[in-house]
């Protein structure tokens, strides 16, 4: 019974804890998700964001709306076919200028030419100043410059706009041109639409597609990429990127961690918690059901204590009843025995009085200065016929006792009386009992001794719990309710005194009471 009972009690400490293990295990799952679900989300939120910084660095460059000058090389798409820049027939006033200008190697326009602001420009944002400038020059390099234009005007196939370029042309610009060509080459059949973006070659570029002002022309230039920006490593940008990958920075250290740390931590406060009630509560049903053993034990041992002295005192006033003619000897042993049992079951019934009373809280202790010599002298002539009765005797050396403490007579005595009775019913075949009192620094102390059957150190703290008896085969025959030494406990802590033990198993027992001078 009580063994299903701490199962029905344990299964109702585990359950909940299982249950909020599973539940701990399933948040924990979920915090796992959200966090990979956020990572995700942040990390294309990341790319989002660096989609729009590099569209709103290079857009105006697709559109045209800046300075060639950023632009690595530029062309149309026609009919399906890539022309760069340089093919391309130049509506500039200046550049027709230059052009014809080279061809007639005509001095004053080549000097008109080379004072032309630096705003005005060829398609790669090369003033025009700067090609005209070396046809006016003097040494020998760029005179020799200047008779190779001059060949090349007078050439009936003078040379493309392209090979003019080259001639002229700074290293950038040549590197530029060779870019442009390489790039018709490889990719005109993978060309994108309009509004995307193309990543190219190396150093990379970026190739943005527009509308042109000619119908069924796509209109492209060539910006250098920034850094960060490569085809083979990195995250895809997406549209309008074809195949941009960008180096995203590492993503922020994630609160996940910080959050899965609070949710170990409560989780473990809780099962804590949870456990450590539990345990709480097993301890209490196990005390509950000790205390709930220990009362059946006493009703037990009082009904027991009460029914043998009233079952000897009937058995007497029957015979005396039985037999009036008694002779005066039987009938004064009837008597001494009834008067025994009489005694035996008041001390009971104080015993319990004061137990409940100690119970209840209701006990309290007048203290009174006391003769202390004369209270055990007046104890000893109220306990000396029980004692010679049972073949006793009792040595008192109150020699060095202290002459006046401060006690509750009427509860000393009890507490007294209580260890007397029980040096004479635990004694076994001894029949010596001592009794010392002296005092002991600031305490009188009052030994109790007897030579018995003594109490193992392990029992010696629980013999003061209330209703505990040891569980020996020898106790089992002596009778008691396990009251006496709570009583003297209580008695003597109500007095700011205590009660100590000594004792060895069938060497007998020493009881000291300490009370404060
Ligand atoms: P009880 O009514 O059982 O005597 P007590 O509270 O007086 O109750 O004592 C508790 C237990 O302590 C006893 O059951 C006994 O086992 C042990 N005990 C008390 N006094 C002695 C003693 N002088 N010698 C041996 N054992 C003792």
């Amino acid at each position: 019974m009580r063994s299903r009972q701490f199962l029905w009690l344990s299964a109702a400490v585990l359950a909940p804890c299982i249950v909020l293990t599973v539940l701990f295990l399933r948040l924990l799952d979920q915090e796992r998700q959200l966090e990979s679900r956020r990572a995700t989300e942040a990390a294309q939120q990341r790319l989002t964001s660096a989609r729009q910084n590099l569209l709103a660095q290079i857009e105006p460059h697709r559109l045209g709306q800046t300075a060639g000058s950023q632009i690595s090389f530029r062309g149309v798409i026609e009919n399906g076919r890539i022309r760069m820049a340089w093919e391309l027939h130049h509506s500039t006033e200046d550049m027709k200028a230059l052009e014809s200008a080279v061809r007639s190697n005509d001095a004053a326009l080549f000097r008109r030419l080379a004072g032309l602001p630096q705003s005005a420009t060829d398609e790669h944002g090369v003033p025009v100043a700067v090609y005209a400038i070396p046809h006016l020059a003097s040494d020998e390099q760029q005179r020799q410059q200047v008779r190779l234009r001059a060949e090349a005007a007078a050439n009936p196939h003078p040379l493309s706009a392209m090979g003019l370029r080259l001639i002229h042309a700074p290293a950038a610009l040549i590197e530029a041109a060779q870019q442009g060509e390489s790039f018709r080459q490889q990719t005109w059949k993978t060309l994108p639409s309009e509004g995307q973006w193309l990543a190219w070659g190396q150093p990379l570029q970026l190739i943005g597609f527009a509308p042109s002002t000619q119908p069924g022309q796509l209109v492209f230039r060539a910006v250098t990429a920034p850094s960060g920006l490569a085809l083979d490593k990195g995250e895809l940008l997406g549209p309008p990127f074809v195949n941009v990958r960008a180096q995203l920075p590492a993503p922020a250290p994630e609160d996940g961690s910080r959050n899965r740390t609070l949710l170990v931590t409560m989780f473990a406060f809780t099962l804590l918690g949870a456990l450590f009630a539990g345990v709480l509560l097993l301890r209490d049903a196990r005390r509950e059901q000790a205390l709930a053993g220990l009362r059946t034990q006493f009703i037990a041992g009082v009904s027991h204590e009460l029914r043998t002295p009233l079952t000897a005192l009937r058995i007497f006033i029957e015979s005396m009843k039985m037999t009036p003619d008694l002779d005066p000897a039987t009938r004064a042993e009837y008597l001494d025995t009834m008067l025994h049992e009489t005694e035996r079951l008041s001390r009971l019934v104080n015993n319990v009085l004061e137990f409940s009373r100690i119970e209840r809280q209701t006990k309290t202790y007048t203290l009174a200065p006391i003769a202390l010599r004369a209270v055990i002298e007046s104890l000893l002539a109220t306990a000396g016929p029980m004692l010679e009765r049972a073949g006793f005797t009792l040595k008192a050396d109150l020699q060095d006792s202290p002459p006046l403490i401060h006690a509750d007579r009427d509860a000393l005595e009890q507490a007294l009386l209580n260890l007397i009775t029980n040096a004479m019913k635990y004694s076994g075949r001894s029949r010596e009992i001592h009794i010392k009192v002296a005092a002991d620094g600031p305490h009188a102390a009052i030994v109790v001794r007897d030579f018995g059957i003594g109490i193992p150190r392990n029992q010696q703290d629980r013999i003061f719990e209330s209703f505990y008896r040891i569980p020996s085969t020898e106790n089992k025959n002596i009778q008691g309710a396990g009251l006496g030494l709570t009583l003297v406990k209580h008695v003597m802590e109500g007095h700011g005194g205590a009660v100590t033990v000594e004792s060895e198993p069938g060497r007998g027992s020493a009881f000291r009471l300490l009370i404060p001078l």
